[in-house]
């Protein structure tokens, strides 16, 4: 068996203390996979999403107890061995006013990583300046431009009357110089209090009033409120930590293609909507598709047709979108399979999506398992709904 074929699965708990409750995740320790605050015995806990409106400082005992645990009596492998934990972790926390509960098992998948640029991508690279042109938010921010694009995207700004500032250098400097924040608005005064907003952000260890700014900033980015809502209590903001916080396990109600954005090629929308199903962002993904199609005839069908798939990330880290027939949990049958981006540890991801079709899939703790085995995704977002969705 190679790494991709056999399912490796994750538990998600809420764990409890008066008003303060928290979702985690509960995975195996991999080589290569995420960085995890408590580890004991081979497993890890990993917060996911603050819960409710307690003080959540009184749960950061939950990981002292976690490390603290003996192991000893449980199995060495296996989905049992996930239960056993959990079960001896309860006992312990129980001793320390904290509650746990099991909400839903999962296969676990290694950190999802950025696709790089060899693969397929509907997205439009100027779609956020296009929304921006439309009125449909107030504010584009770039981030890690490195000094070469700049100039580029001055020029461009420059052609559709649009504002640009340069912010302070974030990150390390590379070979080519220090790649920049850029941020760009129709107004000046619009970027004045986008630079000041950013400052705050910035600032190591998070400054007070930094959630404020974070929703303000999201205001100005036009993403809808109750997404940024939602993202300020998501752990960690990177995709990984994204998806298993936002992304319901299979199967769910088939979402429309607007909401699209476990990948990135395919995204219109430029934030994590907080539900598959968002009022708010599939309305602002109507608009936007609407704004692409007036400036380029045709991409609407083109990107639809992709896009209103179920997309995946599978055990080997392949993006791939598939044409499934049938609903997911009475077992569908794949008609296509495009890979969108491979993982970087298999150079056969072509030969994989091709041996996918025709075959049938079911439905395995919250993700998608190929029946005869070798083949399994841990990231699942159904996006075949919603014909009402066309633009
Ligand atoms: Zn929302």
């Amino acid at each position: 068996m190679t790494p991709g074929e056999t399912p490796v699965r994750q538990l998600f708990v809420v764990v409890e203390r008066d008003a303060a409750r928290m979702r985690m995740r509960l995975v195996p320790v991999q080589d290569g996979g995420e960085r995890l605050p408590a580890i004991n015995g081979g497993l890890g806990i990993v917060p996911l999403e603050t819960l409710g409106q307690g003080d959540h400082r009184p749960l950061t005992e939950l990981y002292h107890v976690f490390r603290r645990l003996d192991l000893s009596g449980v199995p060495s492998a296996g989905e049992e061995r996930l239960a056993s934990v959990l079960a001896v972790w309860e006992a312990a926390l129980a001793r320390s006013g904290i509650g746990v509960r099991l909400e839903r098992r999962a296969l676990y998948g290694a950190p999802l990583r950025r696709p790089d640029a060899r693969g397929i991508s509907l997205r439009p690279w100027d779609v956020e300046l296009t929304a921006l042109a439309a009125g449909l938010r107030t504010l584009v921010k770039l981030d890690q431009i490195s000094p070469g694009r700049v100039e580029a995207l001055r020029q461009t700004a420059a052609q559709r009357a649009l504002r640009v500032e340069v912010v302070a250098p974030a990150g390390e400097p590379t070979e080519r110089g220090t790649s920049v924040t850029l941020l760009l608005a129709r107004d000046a005064s619009a970027l004045v209090e986008a630079r000041d907003l950013e400052a705050l952000l910035l600032v190591p260890g998070g400054a007070a009033g930094a959630t404020a700014a974070m929703v303000r900033m999201g205001e100005l980015l036009g993403y809808p409120s109750c997404c940024v809502e939602r993202f300020t209590r998501v752990a960690e903001q990177n995709d990984a930590t994204l998806a298993w916080a936002l992304l319901p396990g299979v199967p769910h109600a088939p979402a429309p293609p607007l909401t699209q954005w476990l990948q990135p090629g395919l995204a219109l929308l430029s934030h994590s909507p907080c539900d598959l199903h968002c009022a708010a962002s599939i309305a602002l993904g109507k608009r936007i598709l609407g704004a692409v199609e007036a400036t380029e005839p045709g991409f609407a069908a083109r990107w639809r047709s992709f896009a209103a798939r179920v997309q995946v990330v599978d055990g080997r880290g392949n993006r791939m979108a598939l044409v499934v027939d049938g609903r997911l949990d009475s077992g569908g049958t794949v008609r296509a399979a495009d890979v969108l981006a491979s993982g970087v540890a298999d150079a056969e991801a072509e030969t994989d999506a091709r041996r996918l079709v025709g075959r049938t899939l079911s439905v395995e703790s919250g993700g998608l398992v190929a029946a005869g085995g070798g083949w399994y995704a841990p990231y699942v977002a159904d996006h075949r709904g919603g014909s009402s969705a066309a633009p």
